[in-house]
């Protein structure tokens, strides 16, 4: 901080080695009533260092965020101690937690910062005059003058104050998506000029999502939406108000046609509508910064991933990224040292709030119906989008869940949201034979098992009788040549605990059959729902 003027206030103490300084006020401040802070800071690097060189100015692909060049008011929890053994010396609890989910008065923050409602903003930024200028809102001027370029925007809807802007050599590829209404929302991909490949792609990605997003949750709020890729010293995507920095190393520089396989994930369009979804949750609705806070972004976000994914390659082909998230999920809860939390209690788990969340949102629209799930969220939004304190919690969304889904589901929402619950389902000896008519049936055998665990991984079985998807396919799900075609049979039927067997009736003969083929459930091994049909010869 090179100086700070609060207007009629007075410095009165200053922490130089943490950045903090208290201001006093001559006269308090009155309901309502504005001041304004001027301040000037300085991010720069001096020589070089011998390691962690600052990589958010460059030469040629500056990405920062308001963080870390403006002061925030007041004390935040992500100011206080964080290292455990630190903690531990100064006789606080070793971790630094979240409030519980109980405590209301936590309602009066959200997560991403304690000092500032949503807010408007008018920036300026000015770069090199070879370098686009870029920050969320639409530009108001762009001049240049003596040797540089200036670049003037404001928001057109209340954004978060928390905000990133970039600066460099850009090309640039643009596009328009309408909505229903007939609004036009100008799109556009920056990027450095060698690295065309993806572009199209996602700007392809980004239309489908608003499309299904304002069409299934709300209307886009903004008329703009630009991604902006920024150098691989940070592989991650973020989305900031219709402006979402993008790192080159996960988005830019593969090709993914060449890597294209029936095993392969089309990351582009997933991230892509992973981060278009952010406009929405954490955009539209932010969470109360407590347990269960980043359900409201995350957990929603891949959900509405999810939706994207299914409608471009179909319901047949959800397993190549359910699989993934569930192989994840179990990996890293074994590893997790604390607490394992149930969904709505996620203390910014990423094991929890991506991938758990991704399972139980897609089960959950699998059970009770997409539309019921949608117009919980619609309600949500409707109820939060834009307001200042109280900010919603994860027992917003799931109040609102249990009106729109009905008593009927509440067991399987306390299951997949309020409880750690885990599945171990298996499918063995699949034996099918030619019935007179033509057709086959097959038979297999289905082992079932329901546990519930508690934070530190103990578990106990309860009774299982629950609907599972059971199905039939004349190629392996995921392999080589496996399509739509491929699917004889999908249905859903009642799946006990221990051992049972299931006959299916298909028109063509069966090569593999199994118990939730798509890992739709959050299942101890993922591996096992699948096995190979042997064919009685007559
Ligand atoms: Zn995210």
């Amino acid at each position: 901080m090179q100086t700070l003027e609060l207007e009629g206030g007075a410095l009165k103490q200053e922490y130089a080695r943490f950045n903090y300084r208290i201001y006093e006020l001559a006269t308090p401040m009155q309901p309502g009533e504005r001041r304004q802070l001027r301040f000037e800071t300085l991010l720069e690097e001096r020589g070089f260092p011998n390691d962690n060189p600052l990589t958010r100015i460059v030469e040629n692909g500056t990405f920062l965020n308001n963080y870390e060049i403006a002061p925030t008011i007041g004390m935040d929890r992500d100011g206080l101690l964080q290292d455990r053994a630190k903690r531990r010396k100064h006789g606080l609890p070793p971790e630094l937690r979240p409030a519980k989910l109980e405590d209301e008065a936590a309602n009066e923050f959200h997560y991403l910062r304690r000092d500032s409602d949503w807010v408007t903003a008018e920036l300026t930024l000015t770069t090199d005059i070879d370098q686009t200028p870029i920050a969320p809102g639409y530009t108001v001027s762009d001049t240049v003058r003596d040797g540089r370029r200036t670049l003037v925007t404001r928001t057109d809807a209340p954004i978060m104050h928390f905000f990133s802007i970039q600066s460099a050599r850009y090309a640039q590829k643009k596009d328009t998506w309408r909505d229903r209404d007939g609004k036009t929302v100008e799109l556009a991909v920056y990027y450095h000029p060698e690295h065309e490949h993806n572009v199209q792609h996602m700007l392809d990605a980004m239309k489908r999502s608003l499309e299904i997003f304002s069409e299934r949750f709300s209307p886009f709020q903004f008329h703009q939406l630009r991604i902006l890729e920024f150098p691989a010293y940070e592989s991650f995507a973020q989305s900031f108000a219709n402006t979402v920095p993008y790192s080159e190393r996960i988005g830019f520089i593969q090709n993914y046609d060449e890597q294209r396989s029936d095993e392969m994930i089309d990351l582009v369009t997933y991230v892509t509508a992973h981060e278009v979804a952010h406009q929405w949750w954490a955009h539209q609705i932010i969470g109360a910064y407590k347990q269960g806070m980043t359900l409201l972004s995350e957990t929603l976000a891949q959900y509405s991933a999810l939706l994207v994914m299914e409608a471009l390659y179909g319901p047949e082909q959800i397993r190549k990224f359910l699989k993934g998230e569930l192989d994840g999920h179990l990996r890293s809860r074994g590893g997790e040292i604390l607490e394992e939390l149930p969904l709505v209690r996620v203390e910014n788990q990423p094991y929890i709030h991506y991938q758990k969340g991704s399972l139980a949102m897609y089960w959950l629209k699998e059970v009770v119906g997409e539309e019921v799930v949608n117009r919980a969220l619609h309600r949500l939004l409707e109820q939060f989008a834009f307001k200042p304190a109280p900010y919603p919690s994860s027992t917003d969304f799931l109040r609102l869940l249990r009106e729109e889904a009905g008593p009927e589901h509440d067991q399987l929402i306390a299951d997949l949201f309020e409880r750690i619950t885990l599945y171990d389902v298996r499918a063995s000896d699949a034996r099918a034979r030619r019935l007179p008519d033509g057709r086959y049936e097959v038979a297999f055998k289905v082992h079932g098992r329901k546990l519930y665990a508690d934070g530190q991984g103990r578990e106990t079985e309860v009774p299982l009788d629950e609907l599972f998807d059971v199905g039939a396919f004349a190629v392996e799900p995921g392999k080589k040549g496996y399509t739509r075609e491929a699917v004889l049979l999908m249905q859903r039927q009642p799946i006990k605990s221990g051992e049972q067997v299931v006959t299916l009736v298909v028109d063509k003969p069966p090569r593999f059959v199994g118990v939730d083929p798509y890992n739709k459930r959050i299942d101890r091994n993922s591996d096992d729902n699948l096995t190979p049909v042997t064919m009685e010869t007559e």
